[in-house]
């Protein structure tokens, strides 16, 4: 499994801390995150809230709201789609 699917998986869940995927040997994960976002995966990233560090560390975490608005706008599409093929049908 690629590094990026195996921090795809950890993200879907729940939030991944940046230490954790340095524990995991993911040095240049960071490059892997901008990946995923590029491949457009609402990823957020913030102040460590899992652990308590000494230091200042982020970690990473999908934006679950903006999932649950994409899910919605395709099912609305995928609706819209059946709508119109029916009003197609009744035309004709
Ligand atoms: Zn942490």
């Amino acid at each position: 499994m690629s590094q990026k699917t195996r921090i795809k998986r950890m993200l879907e869940t729940g939030p991944v801390c940046g230490t954790a995927l340095l524990d995991e040997r993911m040095p240049r994960y960071a490059a892997r995150i901008a990946e995923l976002r590029g491949e457009g995966m609402p990823i957020v990233t913030r102040r460590c809230e899992s652990h308590r560090h000494a230091s200042k560390q982020y970690e990473y975490v999908l934006d679950t709201e903006q999932m649950r608005l994409r899910r919605a706008i395709e099912l609305i599409d995928e609706n819209t789609d059946v709508v119109y093929d029916y009003s197609l049908v009744g035309l004709f």
